[in-house]
């Protein structure tokens, strides 16, 4: 249920409405919106009675909740929520574009990514510390010394980072360099783990399971915010389908059916979600048509040698050439694509 309140409802009457909530079992969440104040309702088993609060000083309306899940729903809140990321607003008008190897391999490549990327008016840097590999002979990440030298780029370039939290036993660690915590399709539904980003009061970028439905990424979600972290943005990056020339289909579906369902930002990754170099400009030029909010795009500076992911990575020159694309797509849209460089 969404208690609506009134626009001149007091703190004391707001503090005895989160008391009643509570009294009767269940934790209140406060929701800002720019219309409208409310507090949702979570914990309890079947339908709230409205009857408890209706009366209550500061109440406007008691609106049942019918989505399960209720915190990431638009039911809950109309408005975009806008998540910022040390000054970059992500879910705002202008696209942000992540973007930069699979992998950190080493100094020279992840600085020579980064410089490359932020001059194509990329924003953010991405690169994998630890590795979610398919296969346990294959290069499972830099670890801690990846963090180092992400930290590294970021006072280098000025880009803001973003990179994987494979475990909870590295969390902290991932948490306190990255400005963005990722949570990888293989983890989207370790429930540890996304109790434990809950946790956090940090961004996370939460990526779809590749056989996960757009329901399931949802209450993926909602595990996050329901302990507090709001900072949520959720990630269409291809599902396993009947294809087989692709390494995944990229869901275009996905994105208006999360944007029309819940509040939250929506980023895409073309990169694993077609899987093909080529193919890869095409798919984020779609999925700014179809109303992404942010784009993770894989780039390494020399692809062919990349330690993961070379055959799904552009090189810089060609990044450049997709960002220039992305810019036509995105004005087309009534958007930008957002710079770092004012
Ligand atoms: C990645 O971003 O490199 C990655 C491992 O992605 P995913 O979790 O979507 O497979
Ligand atoms: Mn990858």
């Amino acid at each position: 249920m969404l208690i609506v309140l009134q626009s001149d409802a007091t703190p004391e009457a707001i503090a005895n409405i989160e008391g009643r909530i509570r009294e009767l079992g269940f934790t209140p969440h406060s929701i800002e919106g720019a219309g409208r104040t409310a507090i949702g309702i979570t914990g309890n088993k079947g339908p709230v009675d409205p009857g408890h609060f209706r009366l209550l000083p500061g109440v406007a309306d008691c609106i049942p909740v019918t989505a399960p899940y209720k915190l990431v729903s638009r039911e809950v809140k109309r408005d975009d929520t806008v998540i910022d990321v040390g000054g970059v607003q992500i879910g705002g008008k202008p696209i942000v574009v992540m973007a930069g190897p699979c992998s950190v391999e080493n100094e020279n490549q992840i600085l020579t990514a980064a410089r490359g990327v932020a001059e194509a008016g990329a924003s953010m840097l991405r690169g994998g510390a630890f590795k979610p590999r398919t296969s346990p002979y294959e290069f499972q990440g830099l670890r801690f010394e990846g963090l180092e030298l992400l930290a590294k780029a970021r006072a280098e370039t000025g880009l803001k980072v973003i990179t994987e939290a494979k475990d909870t036993a590295t969390l902290a660690r991932v948490a306190e360099t990255s400005d963005i915590v990722q949570i990888g399709a293989r983890n989207m539904q370790n429930f540890s783990l996304l109790e434990a980003v809950g946790d956090l009061r940090k961004p996370v970028m939460l990526k779809r399971g590749n056989a996960a439905t757009i329901k399931e990424l949802l209450m993926a979600a909602e595990y996050i915010v329901s302990r507090g972290n709001k900072q949520v943005m959720l990630c269409e990056r291809g599902i396993r389908t009947i294809e087989t020339m692709t390494r995944n289909t990229l869901d275009l579906n996905a994105i208006p059916m999360l944007k029309m369902r819940s509040h939250l930002p929506v980023i895409v990754d073309p990169s694993h979600g077609i899987g093909i170099r080529n193919a890869v400009g095409p798919m984020a030029r779609a999925a700014i048509a179809a109303g992404a909010d942010g784009l993770i795009i894989e780039v390494h500076p020399d692809p062919d040698r990349a330690l993961s992911d070379g055959m799904q990575s552009l090189t810089l020159p060609g990044f450049a050439q997709v960002m220039k694309e992305l810019s036509a797509i995105a004005a087309a849209m009534g958007r930008s694509i957002h710079s770092l460089v004012k």
